[in-house]
């Protein structure tokens, strides 16, 4: 069912002292926002008293802690990535159970920074989504073309294929997952799609995957989503959420995209 989402992508930053303050401000500060009276409007237009998502999703290392700061919170925790196997000799990896075992709600599969320092391929991002879900754990699903795609006129062609790869690996499992498009000219560089250009990749996804039998999947967008941009991207009809970099170690500015 789609639902409205926020999800902070650490990356690699962090350290025990700082995160302990950026959890605990925000779970104070979204508790308070949840106290006033907070609800967020359904895909059909109203209200729905339920708590609006909110997730972090952290290095490896500190899943611990974002365990012991967040549990019996509202707000969701997750892992940047999973391994596609269960267990055995894959040095370095991380399983879905393993993540399981620290509560982890979310993992973030297929990230351009994974797909562009690791290599990683459109199948290995599938079987990814499948070893998460397989453990009861939602993988984010990213997508998104470069610029030179872009320019090129491939956006279509780009998304469509690394989600195609989605699709065939799961079946009757893709309502499970979230989807994120993130152009990956706009991750990190302060260069925003502007909530039309969001809005024309989202579409052409969310046909996608109502032919896949998946029209509800919640859709999050992401590149240098900001407070100062996150309404107008938030407002468009096939945008449920976002995924943020920069901007989720900022505890009070996350908190504003969240509550935008
Ligand atoms: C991301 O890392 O997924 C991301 C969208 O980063 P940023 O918000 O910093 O562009």
């Amino acid at each position: 069912m789609r639902s409205k989402l926020v999800v902070g992508n650490w990356k690699m930053n962090g350290g025990l002292a700082a995160n302990a303050k950026l959890l605990d401000r925000l779970v104070s500060g979204w508790q308070s926002g949840a106290q006033t009276g907070s609800t967020m409007p359904s895909s059909s237009g109203s209200a729905d008293a339920a708590p609006r998502g909110l997730a972090v999703c952290v290095p490896f290392p500190y899943l611990g802690q974002a365990q012991a700061a967040l549990g019996g919170s509202p707000i969701a925790w997750g892992a940047q990535d999973v391994s596609a196997h269960a267990s055995g000799a894959y040095t370095g990896e991380v399983a879905a159970p393993m993540l399981v075992e620290f509560g982890c709600r979310y993992a973030l599969v297929g990230h351009s920074e994974r797909r562009q320092w690791h290599a990683e391929t459109d199948q290995q991002v599938a079987a990814k989504a499948k070893a998460a879900l397989a453990a009861g754990i939602t993988p984010v699903a990213c997508v998104g073309e470069t610029l030179a795609e872009r320019e090129a006129g491939a956006t279509a062609a780009v998304v469509l294929r690394q989600l195609g790869a989605v699709v065939g690996a799961l079946g009757g499992d893709l309502p499970k997952i979230v989807l994120a498009y993130e152009p990956v000219w706009a991750i990190g560089t302060g260069r925003t799609a502007s909530p039309e250009q969001a809005q024309e990749v989202h579409a052409l996804l969310r046909a996608a995957l109502l032919k896949a039998g998946a029209g509800e999947v919640s859709m999050l967008y992401g590149g240098s989503v900001k407070s100062s941009n996150a309404r107008a991207l938030f407002a468009m009809p096939d945008v449920d959420g976002g995924l943020v970099g920069g901007a989720s170690l900022d505890a009070d500015e996350f908190l504003a995209i969240a509550r935008a």
